[in-house]
Protein backbone atom coordinates (compact mmCIF):
# COMPACT_ATOMS: atom_id res chain seq x y z
CA UNK A 1 0.00 0.00 0.00
CA UNK A 2 1.11 3.32 -0.66
CA UNK A 3 2.50 5.71 2.06
CA UNK A 4 -0.58 8.48 1.33
CA UNK A 5 -3.65 5.81 1.71
CA UNK A 6 -6.85 7.31 1.14
CA UNK A 7 -10.22 4.81 1.68
CA UNK A 8 -12.75 7.56 0.46
CA UNK A 9 -16.09 7.37 1.59
CA UNK A 10 -19.70 8.67 0.85
CA UNK A 11 -21.41 11.11 3.32
CA UNK A 12 -25.04 10.64 3.70
CA UNK A 13 -27.23 12.30 6.52
CA UNK A 14 -24.14 13.11 8.87
CA UNK A 15 -22.77 9.43 7.88
CA UNK A 16 -19.63 7.96 6.69
CA UNK A 17 -20.63 5.42 4.19
CA UNK A 18 -18.81 2.65 2.25
CA UNK A 19 -20.08 1.75 -1.24
CA UNK A 20 -20.30 -1.63 -2.81
CA UNK A 21 -18.05 -0.74 -5.80
CA UNK A 22 -14.97 1.06 -6.47
CA UNK A 23 -12.66 2.70 -8.04
CA UNK A 24 -8.80 3.31 -7.55
CA UNK A 25 -7.80 6.91 -7.15
CA UNK A 26 -4.31 7.49 -8.90
CA UNK A 27 -1.52 10.25 -8.01
CA UNK A 28 -0.80 12.16 -11.46
CA UNK A 29 2.43 13.02 -10.64
CA UNK A 30 3.46 9.18 -10.24
CA UNK A 31 0.37 6.91 -11.21
CA UNK A 32 0.59 5.10 -8.14
CA UNK A 33 -2.49 3.70 -6.38
CA UNK A 34 -3.36 6.04 -3.39
CA UNK A 35 -6.32 4.97 -2.76
CA UNK A 36 -9.86 4.08 -3.91
CA UNK A 37 -13.38 5.67 -3.33
CA UNK A 38 -16.46 4.29 -3.43
CA UNK A 39 -19.13 4.35 -6.81
CA UNK A 40 -22.43 5.74 -6.01
CA UNK A 41 -25.75 4.69 -7.79
CA UNK A 42 -29.44 4.45 -7.45
CA UNK A 43 -29.51 3.72 -3.51
CA UNK A 44 -26.30 5.85 -2.35
CA UNK A 45 -28.09 8.80 -4.77
CA UNK A 46 -31.49 8.41 -3.18
CA UNK A 47 -30.47 8.24 0.60
CA UNK A 48 -28.29 12.05 0.16
CA UNK A 49 -31.42 13.33 -1.61
CA UNK A 50 -34.20 11.98 1.12
CA UNK A 51 -31.21 13.22 4.04
CA UNK A 52 -30.80 16.67 2.33
CA UNK A 53 -34.69 16.75 1.59
CA UNK A 54 -35.72 15.89 5.04
CA UNK A 55 -33.21 18.25 6.72
CA UNK A 56 -34.05 21.43 4.01
CA UNK A 57 -37.18 21.51 6.46
CA UNK A 58 -35.33 22.45 9.17
CA UNK A 59 -32.29 24.29 7.73
CA UNK A 60 -34.44 26.31 5.44
CA UNK A 61 -36.39 28.00 8.49
CA UNK A 62 -33.25 28.43 10.44
CA UNK A 63 -31.89 32.63 10.98
CA UNK A 64 -29.55 32.85 8.15
CA UNK A 65 -27.16 34.16 11.23
CA UNK A 66 -27.67 30.75 12.52
CA UNK A 67 -26.65 29.05 9.53
CA UNK A 68 -23.55 31.52 9.79
CA UNK A 69 -22.40 30.06 12.96
CA UNK A 70 -22.00 26.50 11.38
CA UNK A 71 -20.87 28.01 8.16
CA UNK A 72 -17.98 29.63 10.49
CA UNK A 73 -17.10 26.49 12.37
CA UNK A 74 -16.98 25.04 8.92
CA UNK A 75 -14.59 27.47 7.33
CA UNK A 76 -12.08 27.48 10.46
CA UNK A 77 -12.28 23.80 10.02
CA UNK A 78 -10.76 24.31 6.64
CA UNK A 79 -8.29 26.50 7.87
CA UNK A 80 -6.96 24.75 10.96
CA UNK A 81 -6.86 21.92 8.17
CA UNK A 82 -4.69 23.67 5.72
CA UNK A 83 -1.31 22.04 5.55
CA UNK A 84 -3.80 18.70 5.21
CA UNK A 85 -5.70 20.07 2.75
CA UNK A 86 -2.99 21.18 0.60
CA UNK A 87 -1.31 18.18 0.73
CA UNK A 88 -4.55 15.91 -0.19
CA UNK A 89 -5.34 18.47 -3.34
CA UNK A 90 -1.48 17.77 -4.33
CA UNK A 91 -2.06 14.48 -4.68
CA UNK A 92 -5.63 14.49 -5.72
CA UNK A 93 -5.07 17.17 -8.85
CA UNK A 94 -1.11 16.96 -9.19
CA UNK A 95 -0.57 20.74 -8.62
CA UNK A 96 2.24 21.99 -7.14
CA UNK A 97 1.77 22.70 -2.95
CA UNK A 98 3.28 25.69 -3.15
CA UNK A 99 0.35 26.69 -5.17
CA UNK A 100 -2.10 25.48 -2.40
CA UNK A 101 -0.31 26.75 0.48
CA UNK A 102 -0.05 30.27 -0.91
CA UNK A 103 -3.68 31.25 -1.16
CA UNK A 104 -5.38 27.88 -2.50
CA UNK A 105 -6.99 26.36 0.53
CA UNK A 106 -6.98 30.57 2.19
CA UNK A 107 -9.53 30.96 -0.60
CA UNK A 108 -11.43 27.70 -0.18
CA UNK A 109 -12.35 28.79 3.21
CA UNK A 110 -13.45 32.03 2.13
CA UNK A 111 -15.84 30.78 -0.26
CA UNK A 112 -17.79 29.47 2.69
CA UNK A 113 -16.97 32.88 5.11
CA UNK A 114 -18.49 35.39 2.33
CA UNK A 115 -21.60 33.65 1.63
CA UNK A 116 -22.47 32.83 5.64
CA UNK A 117 -21.78 36.79 6.18
CA UNK A 118 -23.51 37.63 2.87
CA UNK A 119 -26.66 36.05 3.45
CA UNK A 120 -27.00 37.56 6.71
CA UNK A 121 -26.60 41.12 4.80
CA UNK A 122 -28.76 40.96 2.45
CA UNK A 123 -31.55 43.09 2.46
CA UNK A 124 -35.10 43.24 0.36
CA UNK A 125 -37.27 44.95 -1.96
CA UNK A 126 -39.97 47.25 -1.14
CA UNK A 127 -42.40 49.21 -3.61
CA UNK A 128 -45.09 51.41 -1.79
CA UNK A 129 -47.77 52.17 -4.00
CA UNK A 130 -49.85 55.16 -4.92
CA UNK A 131 -52.88 53.65 -3.61
CA UNK A 132 -51.12 53.12 0.11
CA UNK A 133 -50.28 49.28 -0.67
CA UNK A 134 -46.49 48.25 0.09
CA UNK A 135 -45.47 45.19 -2.24
CA UNK A 136 -42.31 43.46 -0.62
CA UNK A 137 -40.18 40.60 -1.60
CA UNK A 138 -39.41 37.48 -0.13
CA UNK A 139 -36.38 35.43 -1.10
CA UNK A 140 -36.42 31.86 0.27
CA UNK A 141 -34.40 28.73 -0.26
CA UNK A 142 -35.21 26.08 -2.65
CA UNK A 143 -34.95 23.15 -1.68
CA UNK A 144 -32.27 20.37 -2.42
CA UNK A 145 -29.30 21.24 -4.92
CA UNK A 146 -27.13 19.22 -6.58
CA UNK A 147 -23.78 20.04 -7.11
CA UNK A 148 -21.59 18.65 -9.57
CA UNK A 149 -17.63 19.51 -9.71
CA UNK A 150 -14.68 19.14 -12.14
CA UNK A 151 -11.39 17.57 -11.09
CA UNK A 152 -8.73 20.55 -11.70
CA UNK A 153 -9.56 23.02 -9.30
CA UNK A 154 -11.93 20.63 -7.07
CA UNK A 155 -12.00 22.18 -3.06
CA UNK A 156 -12.16 25.49 -4.71
CA UNK A 157 -15.48 24.94 -7.15
CA UNK A 158 -16.85 22.77 -4.60
CA UNK A 159 -16.78 25.56 -1.66
CA UNK A 160 -17.96 27.93 -4.22
CA UNK A 161 -21.07 26.17 -4.89
CA UNK A 162 -21.55 24.36 -1.03
CA UNK A 163 -21.20 28.04 0.68
CA UNK A 164 -23.95 30.07 -1.39
CA UNK A 165 -26.21 26.58 -1.39
CA UNK A 166 -26.24 26.46 2.58
CA UNK A 167 -25.61 29.96 3.67
CA UNK A 168 -29.49 30.84 2.11
CA UNK A 169 -30.94 27.74 3.38
CA UNK A 170 -30.60 24.74 0.91
CA UNK A 171 -29.32 21.47 1.61
CA UNK A 172 -26.28 19.77 -0.35
CA UNK A 173 -25.68 16.99 -2.17
CA UNK A 174 -22.13 16.88 -4.14
CA UNK A 175 -21.04 15.32 -6.70
CA UNK A 176 -17.44 15.27 -6.94
CA UNK A 177 -15.27 14.26 -10.06
CA UNK A 178 -14.16 10.95 -9.87
CA UNK A 179 -10.69 11.61 -10.91
CA UNK A 180 -10.15 14.01 -7.41
CA UNK A 181 -12.67 12.14 -4.87
CA UNK A 182 -10.26 13.02 -1.87
CA UNK A 183 -11.01 16.72 -1.25
CA UNK A 184 -14.62 16.60 -1.31
CA UNK A 185 -14.51 13.51 1.57
CA UNK A 186 -11.99 15.44 3.35
CA UNK A 187 -14.50 18.52 3.38
CA UNK A 188 -17.00 16.07 4.24
CA UNK A 189 -14.75 15.32 7.11
CA UNK A 190 -14.49 18.70 8.37
CA UNK A 191 -18.00 19.51 7.90
CA UNK A 192 -18.72 16.96 10.21
CA UNK A 193 -16.47 17.83 12.74
CA UNK A 194 -17.77 21.47 12.99
CA UNK A 195 -21.15 19.76 13.70
CA UNK A 196 -23.16 20.87 10.58
CA UNK A 197 -26.53 18.95 11.02
CA UNK A 198 -27.13 15.50 9.57
CA UNK A 199 -28.53 15.71 5.73
CA UNK A 200 -27.40 19.28 5.46
CA UNK A 201 -24.51 18.53 3.18
CA UNK A 202 -24.09 15.34 1.70
CA UNK A 203 -21.48 13.92 -0.64
CA UNK A 204 -22.14 10.91 -3.42
CA UNK A 205 -18.44 10.08 -5.73
CA UNK A 206 -19.96 8.80 -8.76
CA UNK A 207 -17.67 7.07 -11.72
CA UNK A 208 -18.47 8.31 -15.39
CA UNK A 209 -21.57 9.42 -17.44
CA UNK A 210 -24.11 7.10 -15.86
CA UNK A 211 -23.38 7.44 -12.48
CA UNK A 212 -24.16 9.40 -9.43
CA UNK A 213 -23.93 12.63 -11.67
CA UNK A 214 -26.24 12.05 -13.91
CA UNK A 215 -28.71 9.88 -11.57
CA UNK A 216 -28.93 13.42 -9.24
CA UNK A 217 -29.88 15.56 -12.82
CA UNK A 218 -32.67 12.81 -12.85
CA UNK A 219 -33.74 13.17 -9.56
CA UNK A 220 -37.45 14.47 -9.21
CA UNK A 221 -36.58 15.70 -5.42
CA UNK A 222 -33.60 17.64 -7.08
CA UNK A 223 -34.66 21.40 -7.39
CA UNK A 224 -31.67 22.72 -8.62
CA UNK A 225 -28.20 22.14 -10.16
CA UNK A 226 -24.98 24.42 -10.17
CA UNK A 227 -22.62 22.34 -12.96
CA UNK A 228 -19.05 23.02 -13.78
CA UNK A 229 -17.58 21.55 -16.50
CA UNK A 230 -17.03 20.49 -19.84
CA UNK A 231 -19.49 21.92 -22.39
CA UNK A 232 -20.71 18.98 -23.64
CA UNK A 233 -21.41 17.32 -19.84
CA UNK A 234 -23.68 20.81 -19.37
CA UNK A 235 -25.71 19.73 -22.67
CA UNK A 236 -26.49 16.53 -21.46
CA UNK A 237 -27.37 17.96 -17.82
CA UNK A 238 -29.45 20.63 -19.16
CA UNK A 239 -31.51 18.02 -21.59
CA UNK A 240 -31.84 15.65 -18.71
CA UNK A 241 -32.96 18.58 -16.00
CA UNK A 242 -35.60 19.74 -18.42
CA UNK A 243 -37.68 16.56 -17.97
CA UNK A 244 -38.52 18.01 -14.28
CA UNK A 245 -37.92 21.45 -14.71
CA UNK A 246 -34.61 22.32 -12.50
CA UNK A 247 -32.87 25.60 -12.26
CA UNK A 248 -29.64 25.49 -13.68
CA UNK A 249 -26.38 27.35 -13.38
CA UNK A 250 -23.49 26.63 -15.57
CA UNK A 251 -19.49 27.01 -15.47
CA UNK A 252 -18.57 25.44 -19.00
CA UNK A 253 -15.71 25.04 -21.04
CA UNK A 254 -13.29 28.59 -21.84
CA UNK A 255 -9.95 29.21 -24.07
CA UNK A 256 -9.17 32.78 -23.13
CA UNK A 257 -7.08 35.60 -24.92
CA UNK A 258 -4.31 37.42 -23.16
CA UNK A 259 -4.02 40.26 -25.25
CA UNK A 260 -0.19 42.52 -24.70
CA UNK A 261 -0.37 45.83 -26.28
CA UNK A 262 2.76 47.74 -27.29
CA UNK A 263 2.70 49.77 -24.79
CA UNK A 264 2.60 47.29 -22.00
CA UNK A 265 5.06 47.21 -18.85
CA UNK A 266 7.42 44.33 -20.34
CA UNK A 267 8.17 42.74 -17.03
CA UNK A 268 4.31 42.44 -16.06
CA UNK A 269 3.11 41.32 -19.68
CA UNK A 270 5.63 38.40 -18.77
CA UNK A 271 4.92 37.47 -15.45
CA UNK A 272 1.20 37.89 -16.19
CA UNK A 273 1.16 36.08 -19.27
CA UNK A 274 3.14 32.93 -18.03
CA UNK A 275 0.76 32.49 -15.15
CA UNK A 276 -2.08 33.13 -17.28
CA UNK A 277 -0.73 30.17 -19.43
CA UNK A 278 0.41 27.97 -17.19
CA UNK A 279 -1.47 28.26 -13.79
CA UNK A 280 -2.55 25.10 -12.77
CA UNK A 281 -0.57 23.06 -15.42
CA UNK A 282 -2.70 25.13 -17.98
CA UNK A 283 -5.97 22.94 -16.81
CA UNK A 284 -7.85 25.63 -15.77
CA UNK A 285 -11.21 27.33 -17.47
CA UNK A 286 -9.96 30.93 -16.67
CA UNK A 287 -6.75 30.59 -18.66
CA UNK A 288 -5.04 32.01 -21.30
CA UNK A 289 -3.88 29.80 -23.70
CA UNK A 290 -4.12 32.34 -26.39
CA UNK A 291 -1.29 34.77 -26.26
CA UNK A 292 -1.89 37.56 -29.29
CA UNK A 293 1.27 40.20 -28.84
CA UNK A 294 1.12 43.55 -30.57
CA UNK A 295 3.57 43.31 -33.23
CA UNK A 296 6.25 45.84 -32.15
CA UNK A 297 6.58 44.20 -28.64
CA UNK A 298 6.31 40.94 -30.39
CA UNK A 299 9.85 39.61 -30.64
CA UNK A 300 11.31 41.02 -27.32
CA UNK A 301 7.90 39.75 -25.91
CA UNK A 302 8.08 36.43 -27.15
CA UNK A 303 11.91 36.26 -25.88
CA UNK A 304 11.26 36.71 -22.16
CA UNK A 305 8.31 34.61 -22.17
CA UNK A 306 9.87 31.43 -23.48
CA UNK A 307 13.13 32.60 -21.15
CA UNK A 308 10.84 32.72 -18.19
CA UNK A 309 8.35 29.51 -19.36
CA UNK A 310 11.73 27.60 -19.45
CA UNK A 311 12.48 27.92 -15.90
CA UNK A 312 8.92 26.44 -14.89
CA UNK A 313 10.18 23.34 -12.89
CA UNK A 314 7.85 20.35 -13.44
CA UNK A 315 7.98 17.62 -10.66
CA UNK A 316 6.86 16.03 -7.67
CA UNK A 317 3.74 18.48 -6.60
CA UNK A 318 4.97 17.73 -3.21
CA UNK A 319 8.28 19.34 -3.35
CA UNK A 320 7.84 23.42 -2.64
CA UNK A 321 10.30 23.78 -4.85
CA UNK A 322 7.80 22.32 -7.62
CA UNK A 323 6.39 24.83 -9.80
CA UNK A 324 4.58 23.16 -12.55
CA UNK A 325 2.43 20.01 -11.64
CA UNK A 326 1.31 17.22 -13.23
CA UNK A 327 -1.54 17.17 -15.52
CA UNK A 328 -4.50 15.11 -14.36
CA UNK A 329 -4.31 11.67 -16.05
CA UNK A 330 -2.69 9.51 -18.87
CA UNK A 331 -5.25 9.97 -21.16
CA UNK A 332 -5.15 13.65 -20.51
CA UNK A 333 -1.55 13.86 -21.50
CA UNK A 334 -2.43 12.19 -24.66
CA UNK A 335 -5.19 14.20 -25.38
CA UNK A 336 -3.22 17.35 -25.16
CA UNK A 337 -0.34 15.88 -27.01
CA UNK A 338 -2.66 15.17 -30.00
CA UNK A 339 -3.22 18.92 -30.25
CA UNK A 340 0.03 19.88 -30.81
CA UNK A 341 0.93 17.21 -33.23
CA UNK A 342 -1.45 18.07 -34.97
CA UNK A 343 -0.46 21.83 -35.20
CA UNK A 344 3.01 20.93 -35.72
CA UNK A 345 1.36 18.56 -38.57
CA UNK A 346 -0.32 21.51 -40.02
CA UNK A 347 2.76 23.53 -40.01
CA UNK A 348 2.70 25.23 -36.88
CA UNK A 349 6.29 26.25 -35.09
CA UNK A 350 7.19 24.62 -31.52
CA UNK A 351 9.58 27.24 -30.00
CA UNK A 352 9.07 25.16 -26.61
CA UNK A 353 8.45 22.22 -25.15
CA UNK A 354 6.28 19.87 -26.76
CA UNK A 355 6.55 16.69 -24.71
CA UNK A 356 7.21 15.17 -21.16
CA UNK A 357 10.26 16.73 -19.49
CA UNK A 358 12.93 14.50 -17.90
CA UNK A 359 11.99 13.15 -14.71
CA UNK A 360 13.74 10.55 -12.22
CA UNK A 361 12.04 8.07 -10.89
CA UNK A 362 9.13 7.36 -10.17
CA UNK A 363 7.97 10.70 -11.49
CA UNK A 364 8.96 9.54 -15.02
CA UNK A 365 6.00 7.39 -14.99
CA UNK A 366 3.20 10.70 -14.04
CA UNK A 367 1.40 12.59 -16.39
CA UNK A 368 4.11 15.37 -17.40
CA UNK A 369 4.20 17.74 -19.73
CA UNK A 370 6.83 20.58 -20.31
CA UNK A 371 5.58 23.91 -20.83
CA UNK A 372 5.02 24.09 -24.63
CA UNK A 373 4.84 27.57 -26.59
CA UNK A 374 3.51 27.38 -30.25
CA UNK A 375 4.03 29.97 -33.25
CA UNK A 376 2.74 30.17 -36.23
CA UNK A 377 -1.12 29.06 -35.88
CA UNK A 378 -4.37 30.54 -37.67
CA UNK A 379 -6.99 31.50 -35.68
CA UNK A 380 -9.40 29.06 -37.02
CA UNK A 381 -6.74 26.14 -36.62
CA UNK A 382 -8.33 23.10 -34.04
CA UNK A 383 -5.61 24.59 -31.23
CA UNK A 384 -6.63 27.85 -31.39
CA UNK A 385 -10.48 27.03 -31.33
CA UNK A 386 -11.13 23.90 -29.05
CA UNK A 387 -9.88 23.35 -25.49
CA UNK A 388 -6.74 22.22 -24.76
CA UNK A 389 -6.67 22.08 -20.89
CA UNK A 390 -2.65 21.43 -20.43
CA UNK A 391 0.14 23.69 -20.43
CA UNK A 392 -0.06 24.48 -23.77
CA UNK A 393 0.14 28.34 -25.20
CA UNK A 394 -0.13 29.53 -28.81
CA UNK A 395 1.46 33.09 -29.62
CA UNK A 396 0.67 35.18 -32.73
CA UNK A 397 1.30 39.00 -33.27
CA UNK A 398 -1.42 41.32 -34.27
CA UNK A 399 -1.42 44.89 -35.68
CA UNK A 400 -4.62 46.33 -34.67
CA UNK A 401 -6.69 46.81 -31.67
CA UNK A 402 -9.71 45.91 -34.13
CA UNK A 403 -7.38 42.65 -35.59
CA UNK A 404 -7.20 41.11 -31.21
CA UNK A 405 -10.20 42.17 -30.89
CA UNK A 406 -11.63 39.64 -33.66
CA UNK A 407 -9.18 36.88 -32.97
CA UNK A 408 -10.01 37.15 -29.22
CA UNK A 409 -13.96 36.91 -30.02
CA UNK A 410 -13.29 34.14 -32.90
CA UNK A 411 -14.06 31.17 -31.23
CA UNK A 412 -17.13 29.66 -29.24
CA UNK A 413 -16.14 30.40 -25.94
CA UNK A 414 -16.51 33.14 -23.80
CA UNK A 415 -15.30 32.72 -20.28
CA UNK A 416 -12.24 34.91 -19.30
CA UNK A 417 -9.55 37.26 -21.16
CA UNK A 418 -6.78 39.19 -19.68
CA UNK A 419 -5.76 42.65 -21.40
CA UNK A 420 -2.49 44.13 -20.89
CA UNK A 421 -1.86 47.99 -21.26
CA UNK A 422 -0.92 51.08 -19.52
CA UNK A 423 -3.21 52.92 -22.03
CA UNK A 424 -6.69 53.20 -19.99
CA UNK A 425 -8.65 54.70 -22.51
CA UNK A 426 -8.23 51.44 -24.65
CA UNK A 427 -8.42 49.23 -21.45
CA UNK A 428 -11.60 49.92 -20.95
CA UNK A 429 -12.48 49.96 -24.65
CA UNK A 430 -11.20 46.72 -25.01
CA UNK A 431 -12.70 45.17 -21.77
CA UNK A 432 -16.21 46.77 -23.29
CA UNK A 433 -15.83 44.79 -26.50
CA UNK A 434 -14.22 41.48 -25.67
CA UNK A 435 -17.09 38.77 -25.49
CA UNK A 436 -16.29 36.91 -22.42
CA UNK A 437 -17.80 37.17 -18.75
CA UNK A 438 -14.65 38.50 -16.77
CA UNK A 439 -11.74 40.51 -18.27
CA UNK A 440 -8.73 40.93 -16.38
CA UNK A 441 -6.52 44.15 -16.97
CA UNK A 442 -3.00 43.80 -15.98
CA UNK A 443 -3.57 41.04 -13.66
CA UNK A 444 -4.69 37.85 -13.53
CA UNK A 445 -7.19 35.71 -11.30
CA UNK A 446 -7.89 38.11 -8.80
CA UNK A 447 -11.63 37.92 -7.62
CA UNK A 448 -13.69 39.79 -5.28
CA UNK A 449 -16.43 37.30 -4.04
CA UNK A 450 -19.14 39.83 -4.98
CA UNK A 451 -19.03 40.40 -8.33
CA UNK A 452 -20.89 38.18 -11.35
CA UNK A 453 -18.47 34.82 -12.30
CA UNK A 454 -20.14 32.93 -15.61
CA UNK A 455 -19.43 33.11 -19.11
CA UNK A 456 -21.20 34.01 -22.51
CA UNK A 457 -21.68 32.18 -25.23
CA UNK A 458 -20.69 28.25 -25.08
CA UNK A 459 -18.81 28.77 -21.59
CA UNK A 460 -22.13 28.72 -19.42
CA UNK A 461 -25.08 29.50 -18.31
CA UNK A 462 -26.25 32.57 -15.46
CA UNK A 463 -23.57 33.80 -13.00
CA UNK A 464 -22.86 33.33 -9.69
CA UNK A 465 -21.10 35.23 -6.84
CA UNK A 466 -22.24 37.72 -4.20
CA UNK A 467 -26.29 38.97 -4.81
CA UNK A 468 -26.05 36.81 -8.70
CA UNK A 469 -26.04 33.52 -6.22
CA UNK A 470 -28.55 35.06 -3.97
CA UNK A 471 -30.56 34.67 -7.18
CA UNK A 472 -29.65 31.59 -8.13
CA UNK A 473 -30.19 30.09 -4.71
CA UNK A 474 -33.39 31.50 -3.84
CA UNK A 475 -36.61 31.57 -5.14
CA UNK A 476 -38.24 35.15 -4.76
CA UNK A 477 -42.11 35.88 -3.75
CA UNK A 478 -43.69 38.61 -3.84
CA UNK A 479 -46.25 39.77 -1.18
CA UNK A 480 -48.72 42.70 -2.14
CA UNK A 481 -50.33 43.99 1.11
CA UNK A 482 -52.95 46.01 1.07
CA UNK A 483 -53.84 48.83 3.52
CA UNK A 484 -57.11 47.19 4.45
CA UNK A 485 -57.50 45.16 7.72
P1 LIG B 1 -16.69 16.95 -16.96
O1 LIG B 1 -17.77 17.72 -17.62
O2 LIG B 1 -16.18 15.73 -17.61
O3 LIG B 1 -17.12 16.49 -15.51
C1 LIG B 1 -17.57 17.42 -14.54
C2 LIG B 1 -18.46 16.71 -13.54
O4 LIG B 1 -19.65 16.26 -14.19
C3 LIG B 1 -17.81 15.46 -12.94
O5 LIG B 1 -18.20 15.38 -11.59
C4 LIG B 1 -18.43 14.35 -13.77
O6 LIG B 1 -18.44 13.11 -13.15
C5 LIG B 1 -19.85 14.87 -13.93
N1 LIG B 1 -20.59 14.28 -15.05
C6 LIG B 1 -20.10 13.71 -16.17
N2 LIG B 1 -21.12 13.35 -16.97
C7 LIG B 1 -22.27 13.68 -16.34
C8 LIG B 1 -23.66 13.57 -16.67
N3 LIG B 1 -24.07 13.05 -17.82
N4 LIG B 1 -24.56 14.03 -15.78
C9 LIG B 1 -24.16 14.59 -14.63
N5 LIG B 1 -22.87 14.72 -14.26
C10 LIG B 1 -21.93 14.28 -15.12
O7 LIG B 1 -15.52 18.02 -16.71
P2 LIG B 1 -14.06 17.72 -16.19
O8 LIG B 1 -14.14 17.08 -14.85
O9 LIG B 1 -13.32 17.06 -17.30
O10 LIG B 1 -13.49 19.21 -15.95
C11 LIG B 1 -12.87 19.98 -16.92
C12 LIG B 1 -13.86 20.95 -17.54
O11 LIG B 1 -14.38 21.83 -16.56
C13 LIG B 1 -13.22 21.84 -18.57
O12 LIG B 1 -14.03 21.92 -19.71
C14 LIG B 1 -13.18 23.19 -17.88
O13 LIG B 1 -13.14 24.29 -18.72
C15 LIG B 1 -14.40 23.15 -17.05
N6 LIG B 1 -14.30 24.13 -15.98
C16 LIG B 1 -15.06 25.28 -16.07
C17 LIG B 1 -14.95 26.26 -15.12
C18 LIG B 1 -15.78 27.49 -15.20
O14 LIG B 1 -15.88 28.16 -14.19
N7 LIG B 1 -16.38 27.82 -16.31
C19 LIG B 1 -14.02 26.12 -14.00
C20 LIG B 1 -13.29 24.90 -14.00
C21 LIG B 1 -13.45 23.94 -14.97
P3 LIG B 1 -17.27 12.04 -13.46
O15 LIG B 1 -16.00 12.70 -13.07
O16 LIG B 1 -17.60 10.88 -12.61
O17 LIG B 1 -17.35 11.76 -14.94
Amino acid sequence: MHPYWFDVQHYINGQFVEGERHFEILFPATNEVIGRAPEGREAEVDAAVRAANTAFAYWSQMPPSQRRRYLRAFAEGIRAHEEELALTESLDVGRPIRENKASYVARVAANIDFFADFAVMHGSEAYPMENGYINYVLRQPIGVAALITPWNVPMLLETWKIGPALAFGNTVVLKPAELTPIGAWKLAQIAHEAGLPPGVFNVVHGFGPDSAGALLTQHPDVSLISFTGETVTGKAIMSAASRTLKRISFELGGKGATLVFADSDLDLAVETSVRAAFFNQGEFCLAGPRLLVQRPLYEPFLERFLARASTLQPGNPLDPETTLGALISREHVQRVRAYIDQAVAEGATLLLGGGPPHLPSPYHEGNFLSPTVIAHVQPHDRICQEEVFGPVVTVAPFDSEEEALAVANGVNYGLSSVVLTRDVGRAIRVAEALKVGTVWINDFFVRDLRVPFGGMKQSGIGREGGQHSLEFYTETKTVCLSNRS
